[in-house]
């Protein structure tokens, strides 16, 4: 059993509130640390130190604050099966999908080493007699994001990285359910040269993300978890004046068509919805067949491959296709769902209820499940499971399955499997939807793009990752100069046009 601290001004701070909350293994189901809940005024102590670091960093020529980033790559290159290992330990994710956690936040700070690029602004010279424009992108000053269990090395990445480029500060209020990985993030970014109180990271609950809500400090917020709390964040956060980029949740359809290639399609189905034991917000949950005849081919396709899904710990290796849910809370809460499916009369193909594993009986494991004959009115289809639960809906057309995935008040990833690209373009151009794949069924853009969904799966107006991050992360300044001065004598009291 450990005690988790905070990162505080460049050091593990022990939290002071007397507020702790558990950190299991959720393989074992054995409490295996303690985190600490900071009060309002360990949050705020964090964002003063993160505020007086903040501009001296921002004066540091973006081009060697990027070279701290190419750093703090090569450690997160070399410490990456440690960071792996301690991923998989409170997240239960397997080892090969924690290293890819890691890896996929580790592109974002590859990108974000291009800062110095991005950061140029725009000139425009003799924009008229003697007169220059110029723009310039600013840091903001303390920015602070607050992330989910699910990814918990990638999402920090994707906001620090960006921000601290731009010249932030950061603060970093991670889940309470998997927080060593992110501790040590902070810690290997100082040993790359990062300066103190630039990267701070307090853990907490909801009394740290309303103090970062209400600190007159901070400027900017961003989070990524459920919808409710998405929704909470960006109203009281715009309405204390920040600027704010919320990712909820969501249930991402992935359309068949019937001239699929059916085996292609199973195995895609089976990654996207069981991997992490479907505890990504890209999973597919929902599988629309065109077609009777699609749909009895697509289920006799993926029964077999369901049924023969390896289930276990991150510690039996390569022989595991995905572990145990987060918590003892999120095991019931996804039984209790598979229950409903079957009580509205959905057909439970393969249940996995009653998975059990020998030596681990008190772990998070749920079976893997399987339902068809689903329908929109069921709590299966309109709740996110957020576990190993892929639900068949059968769509008689085309119309019918694009008018599904639309209708859904969720909108972050999609998908369509075909091999007519009339069909894809129509799709692709129509959905309501921020990432959609085409044969592909999670299309989490790369760290060059920007990841973001639409409709409850995102509050806001720009997107993590690519150029939108170096958006969200700075403001735009624009000067406008006249060198030399005194052309001519005297004030003039109309608006300056281009007549
Ligand atoms: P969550 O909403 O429970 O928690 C997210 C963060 O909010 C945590 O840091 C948590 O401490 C904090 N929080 C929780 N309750 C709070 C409250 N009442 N007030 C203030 N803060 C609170 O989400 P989770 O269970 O950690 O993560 C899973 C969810 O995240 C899923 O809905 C998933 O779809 C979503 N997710 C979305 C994306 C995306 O990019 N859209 C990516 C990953 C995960």
């Amino acid at each position: 059993m450990y005690e988790l601290t905070h990162y505080i001004n460049g050091a593990h701070v022990k939290g002071t509130s007397g507020r702790f909350t558990d950190v299991f293994n959720p393989a074992t189901g054995e409490i295996q640390a303690k985190t600490p809940l900071a009060s309002k005024a360990e949050l705020d102590a964090a964002v003063a130190i993160a505020a007086a670091a903040q501009p001296a960093w921002a004066a540091v020529n973006p081009q060697r604050r990027a070279r701290v980033l190419m750093k703090f790559v090569d450690l997160l290159n070399r410490d990456l099966d440690k960071l792996a290992e301690a991923l998989s330990r409170e997240h239960g994710k397997t080892f090969p999908d924690a290293k890819g956690d890691v890896i996929r936040g580790l592109e974002v700070v590859e990108y974000c080493i291009g800062a110095p690029q991005m950061l140029k602004g725009e000139y425009t010279d003799s924009a008229s007699a003697g007169i220059d424009i110029y723009s310039m992108r600013q840091a903001l000053g303390v920015s602070a994001g607050i992330t989910p269990f699910n990814f918990p090395a990638m999402i920090p990445m994707w906001m620090f990285a960006p921000a601290i480029a731009c010249g932030n500060a950061f603060i970093l209020k991670p889940s309470e359910r998997d927080p060593s990985v992110p501790l040590m993030l902070a810690e290997l970014f100082e040993e790359a040269g990062l300066p103190k109180g630039i990267l701070q990271v307090v853990n907490g609950d909801k009394e740290s993300v309303d103090a970062i809500l209400d600190n007159e400090t901070i400027q900017s917020i961003g989070f990524v978890g459920s919808t409710p709390i998405a929704e909470y964040i960006y109203g009281r956060g715009c309405a204390n004046g920040k600027r704010v980029q919320c990712f909820g949740g969501a249930k991402n359809h992935m359309i068949i068509m019937p001239d699929a290639d059916m085996d292609q399609v199973a195995d895609a189905l089976i990654g996207a919805g069981y991997g992490a034991a479907g505890e990504r917000c890209m999973a597919i949950s929902i599988a629309v067949p065109v077609g009777d005849e699609t749909a009895d081919r697509l289920i006799a396709k993926l029964t077999p491959r369901v049924e023969s899904l390896k289930i276990g710990p991150y510690t039996a290796g390569d022989d595991v296709d995905f572990g145990p849910v987060v918590t003892a809370a999120a095991k019931e809460r996804v039984l209790g769902l598979v229950d409903s499916g079957v009580a509205a009369g959905a057909d439970l193909v393969v249940d996995g209820r009653d998975f059990k594993l020998q030596g681990y009986e008190d772990g998070f494991f749920v079976g893997a499940c399987l339902f068809d004959n689903v329908t929109a009115d069921m709590e299966i289809y309109k709740q996110e499971i957020f576990g190993p639960v892929l639900a068949v809906v059968r769509a008689q057309s085309y119309e019918a399955a694009i008018g599904l995935a639309m209708d859904n008040e969720y909108g972050n990833g999609t998908a369509i499997f075909t091999r007519d690209g009339d069909t894809a373009r129509n799709f692709a151009n129509r959905i309501n939807v921020g990432m959609v794949g085409v044969n592909v069924p999670i299309p989490v853009p790369l760290a060059y793009h920007t990841f973001g969904g639409w409709k409850k799966s995102a509050f806001g107006d720009l997107n993590q990752h690519g150029p939108d991050a170096f958006r969200f992360y700075t403001r735009t300044k624009t000067v406008t100069a006249r060198w030399p001065s005194g052309t001519k004598e005297g004030a003039d009291f109309s608006i300056p046009t281009m007549e």
